[in-house]
């Protein structure tokens, strides 16, 4: 049988992301429109289980769409990976007579869901919002969009100085075990070389580009690296080439945190407003535990077991045409 939701709550968990704020938007708005009343949870798993829930109106969530980080705040937990915890959480739900959960964040944030809600009678709902777009069940994750162009933007300033002193850049991205932000930035900026942790490339394949490139008497000035590069990191890879090829003058900066913050952009503002929507409507029509997220432009439900244990992979052509393009 349905049941008759009339109170959700909504919280932000794990890294921010931006968009983050349009999505907690999207569901107050869409759940007052439909007569529902939401509390949102204070920074995450933890607030659930302090029971820190505030009353949200539509009101509260004006002005918010372009705000990057989380009004919700956000926070790491590690009560809630106990059983402990989580009946804490059930209290405080049950307390403020919540009848279902929409959680945004990532894959800990998901793993979180699926064990609460295999212990308690509580739907909940996940949206993706981290910004290394490595959520299996969705082409995009919130806060992707605003990182890449964040990052793209940061190596178009550094190329400009890079060409101007002959320097070779390497410049460090996100991703400990995901290369989609490494990739796209690589591309969209045009750099010489990428290197991501799906691939194996090291030391041996950059010298060779080097030299190549020297001989064609090719600029080659700007090395993108995600953090987890399997063959070195950034500053590695740096070393290991003036060791090698001391002609080159090497410089490495990392872009840290910097992609995870700013106004999110028009992309993530739009996903985020939809799959909060979603996620209200879902829940009304009965749909409990899965993980939303946009396939090929139309809305697409998973298990939260399928959202934590299926791989998304990298798009391979975009993979062969980054090496081709760098030529
Ligand atoms: P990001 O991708 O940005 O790191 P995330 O959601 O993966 O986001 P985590 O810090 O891994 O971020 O997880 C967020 C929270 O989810 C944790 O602080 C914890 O409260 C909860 N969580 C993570 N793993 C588990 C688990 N195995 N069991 C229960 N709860 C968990």
């Amino acid at each position: 049988m349905k049941r008759d939701i009339k109170r959700i709550a909504v919280l932000t968990s794990g890294g921010d992301a931006p968009g983050m704020n349009a999505a907690i938007r999207a569901v107050v708005r869409t759940a007052t429109y439909n007569d529902l009343h939401v509390y949102g949870i204070m920074e995450g798993y933890k607030g659930m289980i302090n029971g820190n829930l505030v009353r949200l109106e539509n009101k509260d969530v004006a002005n918010t769409i372009l705000r990057g980080g989380t009004i919700l705040k956000t926070a790491r937990c590690e009560e809630f990976k106990t059983a402990e915890g989580r009946q804490k959480a059930y209290d405080s739900l049950v307390a403020f007579d919540i009848d279902a959960v929409v959680v945004i964040g990532g894959n800990g944030t998901y793993t979180g869901a699926y064990y609460f809600s295999r212990e308690f009678n509580m739907p909940f709902i996940g949206l993706p919002g981290t910004i290394d777009n490595d959520i299996y069940g969705t082409d995009f994750t919130i806060g992707y969009d605003t990182a890449i162009n964040t990052a793209v933007e940061a190596v178009d300033k550094i190329r400009d100085t890079a060409s101007s002193h002959n320097r070779l850049f390497f410049i460090e991205v996100m991703g400990r075990h995901a290369g989609f932000i490494a990739l796209e930035t690589g591309i969209a900026s045009g750099a010489a070389a990428t290197f991501l942790p799906e691939t194996d490339w090291g030391i041996d394949e950059l010298l060779s580009m080097l030299k190549k490139a020297a001989i064609r008497k090719k600029l080659f000035n700007i090395v993108i690296v995600a953090e987890g590069n399997k063959n070195g990191d950034a500053n590695e890879l740096a070393r290991l080439v003036h060791e090698n090829l001391d002609s080159y003058e090497t410089r490495v900066t990392t872009i840290g945190h910097l992609q995870r913050g700013g106004s999110p952009t028009a992309s993530d503002r739009v996903l985020a407003s939809r799959l909060g929507y979603e996620a209200v409507n879902s829940l009304m029509k009965g749909v409990e535990n899965k993980a939303l997220g946009i396939v090929n432009d139309k809305l697409h439900k998973v298990d939260f077991w399928d959202a934590i244990h299926k791989k998304k992979e990298l798009n391979q052509e975009m993979l062969q045409m980054l090496e081709v393009l760098a030529m």
